[in-house]
C-alpha cells in the first residue's frame, strides 16, 4: 500500500480498527470507547496528527474525554503498536498492519505530508546486525526517513 496514492482508505481505516480490537482481545484488555475513538481519528489519513489536533477532534464531540484520559488512551495505542510516534514530527500515525510484529521505518514526504510505515524484516536485520556488532542493547528501533514520496517525485517531474 502506497500510502500517498489514491486508495480506498475507508478500508484502511476499518481494518486498522478492526485488528486493534482483535489484538487487545488476544492480550486481555480491553479497547475503550476512548481508546478506539483516538485511533480512529488518527487513522482517518495516513498524515501523522498532533496529540493537541486530537484534543481539537474530540473537543466538539459530545461526552468527550478529558485530556488526560485521551492522553493515557493515546499511550496505550502507541505501547499497543495500534499508533506509531513519528519523533521528527512530534505526531502520530496509525498502524495499518499492526498484526504483524515489525521494526518500524517510516517514509515521510515534506511535500504531501504523508508517512507510509515500511515493514520490510530486512530493515530490521540490518539494524540489529549492525548494532549488536558494536555491542549495543537497543531498545526501541525506528527508522525515519524524510524526504519526497513517489507520487511527487512523479508530479514535480510532469
Ligand atoms: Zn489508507
Ligand atoms: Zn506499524
Ligand atoms: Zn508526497
Amino acid at each position: 500500500m502506497t500510502a500517498s496514492h489514491v486508495h480506498d482508505h475507508a478500508s484502511c481505516r476499518s481494518e486498522a480498527l478492526d485488528a486493534a480490537r482483535r489484538l487487545t482481545e488476544r492480550r486481555g484488555l480491553r479497547l475503550t470507547e476512548t481508546r478506539a475513538r483516538v485511533l480512529d481519528i488518527v487513522a482517518e489519513s495516513h498524515t501523522p496528527i498532533g496529540a493537541y489536533d486530537i484534543l481539537q477532534r474530540l473537543a466538539g464531540e459530545r461526552g468527550r474525554a478529558a485530556p488526560p484520559t485521551v492522553y493515557r488512551a493515546l499511550g496505550f495505542l502507541v505501547e499497543q503498536g495500534f499508533v506509531h510516534r513519528i519523533d521528527t514530527l512530534n505526531a502520530f500515525v496509525a498502524c495499518f498492519d499492526a498484526e504483524r510484529s515489525h521494526d518500524a521505518g517510516f517514509l515521510i514526504c515534506e511535500t504531501c505530508k504523508t508517512v507510509e510505515e515500511i515493514a520490510d524484516p530486512a530493515l530490521g536485520e540490518a539494524m540489529r546486525k549492525t548494532v549488536s556488532a558494536r555491542g549495543f542493547k537497543p531498545r526501541r528501533t525506528v527508522v525515519e526517513i524524510s524526504g519526497t514520496c513517489a507520487a511527487c517525485a512523479a508530479k514535480a517531474a510532469a
